[in-house]
């Protein structure tokens, strides 16, 4: 059983901060599900030597070595020379390789670089994987027992690769987990609602983590005979933070608004202004969601508030644009005007400029509207400018879901007495 593993990302573009290394993260992620503990990750630039240095130093340490790119077919890319030299194995030609690479190259009608050949090499006593997302195979062989795994760079042909090395390996199988999502509750204020559920000497101990405004649980088992407690326990947290859990697992708050607006046969407009189109974006990366967004207005200028939602401008001009009656107003004319049931709209001071000491920057209006009644809270959000539209767009979100749900609760980072 491999326990251990020790993942490298290779490239250049990594070292000198042009690419966010990802790769790392996602390894990690997946092989900690398995029951293998990455105990390094480190990252290379394409320098043969050093790669192989690397590689040789983990497999003395691991059981498995997942290398990931410099597998493309230019002479930067030197992972394969790498491994040839750290397995102590020559680049031999993998005919299928071969084969795979110039159908690969006619049936796009294109002919092949003659660079791009070096990618049918592997060293004599590794096998080619093959790449169906791409022309680069990946690799895999051994150093005494570790099993040494070379993947391409690019994601999309990386991920599918690695699922299907892990078939291959002994690997322990996936822990259980569940994961609780939720939104607009405080992670401390969460966290003492299931307290003695969070202590660290428990067993089963639960995590909580935040980010972009959403709050996550995450309750692992130890192996499958723990997935009835760990139900359990996900129930027992579902209880004591609703109504701000909006699902499990990979769920978004968008899909989350998806089903609970498709469940009652509603529909949504979206009017953004300091959000700029983040939730009408938030919303069409659900698929599907065509069957219940109908669209949105990004109404930045007061005029657009003005000619595209009739916003009527003696409003704006009493209350100014971040205000209750003007994002109240937005809601309403934009469900109007989309011809929805919902209207969701927000106006607020983002930042780092435009702050006064009635509305310093961070104050959000955010107003849903429903059948011509409409609710509008005020935020103050703490947080740069970016922390501070991305956590307006996680309570717009959830007020539409307590809207279509008829559920009545403060958000965070509400302020009740506002106006
Ligand atoms: P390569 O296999 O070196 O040709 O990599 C091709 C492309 O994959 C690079 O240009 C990056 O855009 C991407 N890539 C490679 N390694 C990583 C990584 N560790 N994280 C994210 N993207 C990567
Ligand atoms: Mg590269």
């Amino acid at each position: 059983m491999i326990r251990t593993a020790v993942t490298i990302s290779v490239g250049d573009e990594l070292l000198a901060g042009e690419t966010l290394d990802t790769h790392g993260r996602h390894l990690a992620a997946t092989l900690a599900a398995r029951g293998c503990r990455v105990l390094e990750h480190r990252v290379e630039g394409d320098d043969a030597d050093a790669i192989a240095a690397a590689i040789r130093d983990a497999a003395n340490r691991v059981g498995l070595v997942v290398i990931t790119g410099g597998l493309g077919p230019t002479l930067d890319d030197v992972s394969r020379d790498a491994v040839a030299h750290a397995m102590r194995s020559p680049l031999v030609e993998d005919a299928a390789a071969r084969r795979d690479l110039e159908a690969w190259y006619a049936g796009r009608r294109r002919p092949m670089p003659g660079g791009n050949l070096r990618q049918a090499l592997r060293p004599d006593a590794a096998i080619c994987l093959a790449n169906p997302n791409g022309t680069a195979p990946g690799l895999q062989g051994r150093i005494g027992d570790t099993e040494i795994v070379v993947l391409p760079g690019p994601p999309r042909e990386m991920h599918p690769m690695f699922e299907r090395v892990l078939e291959s390996l002994p690997l322990a199988t996936p822990r259980p987990m569940i994961v609780v999502r939720a939104s607009g509750i405080g992670e401390s204020d969460a966290a003492s609602l299931i307290e003695s559920m969070m202590e660290r000497d428990n067993d089963l101990p639960v995590a909580t983590t935040v980010s972009q405004g959403v709050l996550s649980a995450r309750i692992r088992g130890r192996d499958e005979r723990d997935r009835g407690r760990i139900e359990t326990m996900a129930s027992t947290i579902e209880s004591a933070w609703r109504p701000f859990v909006f699902g499990r697992g990979d769920v978004t708050l968008a899909e989350a608004v998806g089903f609970e607006l498709s469940r009652a046969d509603l529909t949504l407009a979206t009017a953004e202004s300091c959000t700029g189109g983040m939730i009408g974006g938030a919303i069409t990366d659900v698929a599907g969601s065509s069957a219940w967004y109908r669209g949105g207005w990004v109404t930045y200028e007061n005029r657009r508030k003005i000619e595209d939602l009739g916003v009527d401008p003696s409003v704006i001009e009493r209350d100014g644009a971040v205000s209750k009656a003007v994002v109240a107003a937005m809601a309403v004319g934009a469900a109007k005007r989309a011809g929805a049931d919902l209207g969701i709209a927000t106006s607020g001071i983002a930042g780092p400029d435009g702050g006064s000491a009635d509305k310093p920057v961070g104050t959000v209006w955010i107003a849903v509207s429903h059948a011509g009644d409409v609710e509008a809270r005020c935020f103050r959000f703490p947080g740069d400018r970016g922390v501070v539209r991305s956590r307006t767009v996680a309570m717009a979100l959830q007020m539409i879901r307590f809207r279509a749900t008829g559920v009545e609760a403060s958000l965070l980072w509400e302020r009740t007495e506002a106006s």
